[in-house]
């Protein structure tokens, strides 16, 4: 089913969490290790991450090092197709612009579809470590709207090849992503609310935004994007802070505040194990303000760890 059929259908606020494919090597039961306590809050569907390729220096026995392409967790597609079959929820798997020309995301559409994953989130990505800016594949997308419109085009039935016999449409649902606090390369939040509406009007039918840990940024967001006329679902996303190291972390990769409150309250814990239950009662009180909004979904950010999103669950849903 898709994501916005399900939220259509929803009588009250979803649970819905994101995980990531396990690092090479790693086991995939561990993955479930996580995903099956959560799934006793019922999530109709569960996001996969997808990790783009990284260039890492390897030293070699002669002193040099070599340059060496590695993907660290591979699996995106495959491990949406195990949760759909293990559990019976639908999987999203995250389709990047980023390290994919137009024809291999079609590929990898065309798989999708064949797997009978009807449901994606078009990202552009980031970039690359050591490169200043994003740099899309020769014969890429630059923006996210952009794989938004391919994807629908597919949907339509309009394959690159113009010459192909049979043009079988797909049928997905796209979500994308929205920056409550601005994506950190827009000039400004009413340009990334226009850059956002470009990939709603190309066809997104709904929007997961970045985390956040004040309600009140996603409730101004969401009235300055109705303001702009983006009518389309905003579900929020959440994650519980775990580690002091976060305080600095968190706002480093994801471009966030985090609240004068909640830095101090972390600030004084006497180690991690406190502020991990800080940041599960931070993240209940979050929730169940959105819930009582009326938000559709509630989606939290697992980042691969599921006991306190567990704990935040237990008191919300
Ligand atoms: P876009 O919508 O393309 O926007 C990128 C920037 O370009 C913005 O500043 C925007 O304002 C600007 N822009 C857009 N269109 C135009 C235009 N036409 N002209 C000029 N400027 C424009 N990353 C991963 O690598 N893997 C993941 O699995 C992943 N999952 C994510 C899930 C969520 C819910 C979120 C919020 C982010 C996720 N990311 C993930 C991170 C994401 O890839 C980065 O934030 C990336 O930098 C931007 O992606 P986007 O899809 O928002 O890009």
């Amino acid at each position: 089913m898709k994501v916005i059929d399900i939220i259509r259908n929803a009588k009250e606020t979803l649970f819905s969490f994101e995980i990531l494919p396990p690092l090479k090597g790693d086991n995939i039961y561990d993955v479930y290790t996580n995903i099956d306590p959560l799934m006793e809050f019922k999530p109709p569907f569960i996001n996969v991450t997808y990790h783009r390729e990284e260039t890492v220096l390897r030293p070699l026995p002669n002193g040099l090092y070599e340059q060496k392409v590695v993907r660290k967790r591979p699996g995106t597609v495959g491990l949406c197709a195990a949760i759909m079959h293990r559990y019976k929820v639908e999987a999203v798997p995250h389709l990047l612009c980023g390290g994919f020309s137009k024809e291999e995301t079609e590929n990898v559409l065309i798989e999708l579809d064949f797997l009978g994953i009807q449901n994606v989130l078009a990202l552009r990505g980031d970039s690359q470590k050591g490169q200043r800016y994003f740099i899309p594949e020769p014969d890429g997308h630059h923006y996210a709207y952009q794989l938004v419109e391919q994807i629908q085009n597919l949907n339509r039935g309009i394959y690159l090849d113009e010459e192909i016999e049979n043009n079988t449409p797909t049928n997905f649902c796209i979500g994308v992503a929205g920056y409550p606090e601005k994506h950190f390369e827009a000039p400004n939040l009413s340009i990334d609310i226009q850059n956002l509406k470009r990939k709603v009007d190309a066809g997104a039918d709904y929007v997961v935004t970045q985390l956040f840990f004040d309600n009140r940024v996603y409730f101004d967001f969401v009235d300055k994007c109705r303001q702009a006329g983006i009518t389309v679902p905003i579900i929020p996303g959440i994650k519980p802070l775990a580690t002091k190291k976060q305080l600095s972390l968190i706002p480093h990769m994801f471009h966030v505040d985090i609240p004068d409150d909640l830095s101090i309250e972390i600030l004084k814990a006497k180690d991690n194990t406190a502020v991990r239950q800080i940041g599960i009662e931070w993240a209940i009180q979050q929730s169940l303000e959105l819930k009582k909004a009326g938000v559709p979904v509630i989606h939290y950010y697992s980042m691969g760890k599921s006991d306190n999103i567990y704990k935040v669950a237990a008191a919300v849903f």
